[in-house]
């Protein structure tokens, strides 16, 4: 009886684990009604369609704006950290919208109680440029009140260095880059790692590490069905996705 038991709660809390993979939507739900990536727009498709989270990306103008754009370049602006920003603004994106600012951004996200905003801090030129970046980016959070609804991501470890040392307790701050170990993640303060989908399957042993580490795994950037599914399969914490609507599906959603 026992066994039969403990049989039964390890099926349960392994179908949970599986039930527990979120979507997170790349850039925004773009894929839809003459969207564009990291756009207004974007980010209300994404909280429509209600999955946890809509990433975007953030870097910093010449001048000092902070704006949601992938870069680096912009039309014919071949890389937007070196322009200013009312030239970027000037030139509308493919689908007619003009590149957000942050804080239009944040002002959008407000308007959903559970979509999550997941912020890509950019790499910038300096180590002092990637921390006054990462300051004017919690300044503006906080000024929102968005702190508890949003999560931090970057390429840069010192970018997720001064995330560890800046931001509220308890902020979620996962690495991009891919070649730290989850114990070494671990060991710098972050909460979780956030991996290509390539080197998750070269490495798919990180995902135990990671969860007895107790950090979380996102994987980046799971478009096709099969790795979709295989990364559902995996119990991976978070998909990040520019087709947020099949991973829905594989997920009964
Ligand atoms: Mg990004």
């Amino acid at each position: 009886m026992k066994r039969i038991l403990l049989a039964l709660v390890c099926t349960t809390l392994s179908l949970c684990a599986v039930a527990q993979t979120q979507v997170i939507a790349h850039r925004g739900f773009h894929a839809t009604k003459n969207s564009f990536d990291n756009t207004i727009s974007s980010l209300k498709h994404a909280q429509e369609l209600g999955v946890y989270g809509s990433e975007v990306d953030i870097n910093e103008t010449q001048d000092g704006v902070l704006i949601a754009i992938h870069g680096a370049r912009h039309r014919d602006i071949a890389d937007v950290q070196k322009a200013d920003f009312a030239a970027i603004r000037a030139l509308p994106l493919r689908n007619g919208e003009t590149v957000p600012t942050f804080e239009e951004y944040l002002e959008q996200a407000k308007r959903s109680k559970t979509t999550k905003l997941i912020i890509e801090v950019k790499s910038h030129a300096t180590p002092e440029q990637e921390t006054r970046v990462v300051k004017n980016i919690l300044a503006g959070v906080k000024k929102h009140k968005l702190t508890k609804r949003v999560e931090y991501i970057a390429f840069s470890k010192h970018v997720c260095d001064e995330l560890v040392k800046l931001a509220p307790k308890k902020t979620q701050i996962a690495y991009l880059n891919g070649e730290l170990t989850p114990a070494q993640c671990k060991a710098a303060g972050y909460t979780g790692i956030d991996y290509n989908i390539n080197t998750m399957k070269r490495h798919p042993e990180w995902i135990k590490q990671s969860h007895d580490l107790g950090l979380t795994v996102n994987v980046w950037t799971v478009n096709d069905t099969a790795n979709l599914q295989w990364c559902i399969d995996q119990g991976v914490d978070y998909i990040t996705t520019d087709n947020p609507l099949e991973a829905n599906r594989l997920l009964g959603k």
